[in-house]
């Protein structure tokens, strides 16, 4: 019987998902059809039911619904827990279990393209939505010195150091407001500086709040956003002699544990990335970016 996967999400016009993981899907000659669902808000509900159908196999979650999903699972794993966003969902047998894989996929981003060991660190996380929960759990747990998280909305970078200080363990997390002296204060003693603002991806009119201008040689500037592949303040800080990684590493990564999770194949990563890269370049050749 055929089955099928899908990307739950709104207005889902960028998604990736569907081109890497049909691609990993072919590779492997599995059965199965990975669509991108478009679902707004008052429609979650009865799409999440829909997965429960013996030929589903399970789902992505992505913006706006991360959060939301967690309490229309039957199971959430511990991970997905402590960040309170589920971004992978498997039916088994009509039970639904909730999952987080852009913990794990960040991680490896930085651990095997940006050659970054967090334990002992200093970060400087800018945003504070379910991306920036990801990695400062993410980072917390490898054992980072410090995490700050500088975030437009303070009290929403509150709220997320609240959530997440149990996990602290002893180390330096705090919230501060985004403006000029908060990044001149911290970015003098940092290691990672990681954007997981929105601000900046290919259609948005805003630019990236994170300034640059501060950036040292000897950090890694990882940046989440995966379309454009390659910003142009991320090109500035390869020129400051920073090293760079960009948002599609994270981006395959995750969707190679949620392609685990579903098909228990191990996934082929390179296809995966090759995909995307293309679909990447199509877009702006195209003068979407
Ligand atoms: P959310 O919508 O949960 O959070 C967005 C964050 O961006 C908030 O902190 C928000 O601030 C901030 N922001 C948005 N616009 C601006 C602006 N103009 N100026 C300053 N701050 C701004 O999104 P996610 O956390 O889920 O995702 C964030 C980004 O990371 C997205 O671009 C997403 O595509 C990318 N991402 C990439 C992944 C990958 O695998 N590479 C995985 C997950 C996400 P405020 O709280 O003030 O609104």
């Amino acid at each position: 019987m055929l089955k099928y996967l899908g990307v739950i999400g709104f207005p889902l016009r960028r998604s990736l998902s569907p081109v890497f993981q049909q691609a990993a899907l072919d590779d492997l000659r599995l059965d199965i059809v990975y669509e991108a669902w478009p679902t707004p808000a008052d429609a979650l509900q009865t799409r999440v039911t829909t997965l429960r159908a013996p030929a589903v196999l399970g789902a992505n979650v992505t913006i706006p619904h991360k959060e939301a999903v967690v309490a229309m699972v039957d199971d959430v794993d511990e991970v997905a827990g402590r960040i309170g966003a589920v971004n992978t969902i498997v039916n088994r047998e009509g039970r639904l279990f909730g999952y987080n894989t852009d913990l794990p996929g960040l991680m490896r981003a930085l651990r095997q393209d940006g050659g970054f060991e967090p334990a002992g660190r200093r970060v400087v996380i800018a945003g504070a939505g379910g991306a920036a929960r990801a990695a400062v759990a993410g980072l917390l747990e490898a054992g980072a010195a410090s995490v700050t998280v500088i975030n437009r909305t303070l009290s929403r970078a509150n709220r997320l150091v609240e959530d997440l200080r149990p996990y602290a363990d002893g180390n330096e997390l705090r919230a501060l407001p985004e403006i000029y002296a908060s990044w001149v204060a911290v970015m003098v003693a940092c290691d990672l500086l990681l954007n997981c603002t929105s601000a900046g991806s290919a259609g948005f009119d805003s630019e990236s709040p994170v300034p640059f201008d501060l950036i040292r040689s000897g950090m890694l500037v990882c940046d989440l956003i995966y379309d454009p592949a390659e910003r142009s303040p991320m090109a500035d800080a390869r020129k400051r002699s920073a090293h760079v990684v960009g948002g599609l590493p994270m981006l395959v990564y995750q969707g190679a544990a949620s392609f685990e999770l579903w098909t228990g194949r191990e996934a082929p990563v390179e296809v995966m990335f090759e995909a995307a890269r293309s679909a990447v370049e199509a877009g702006a050749a195209r003068g979407r970016t």
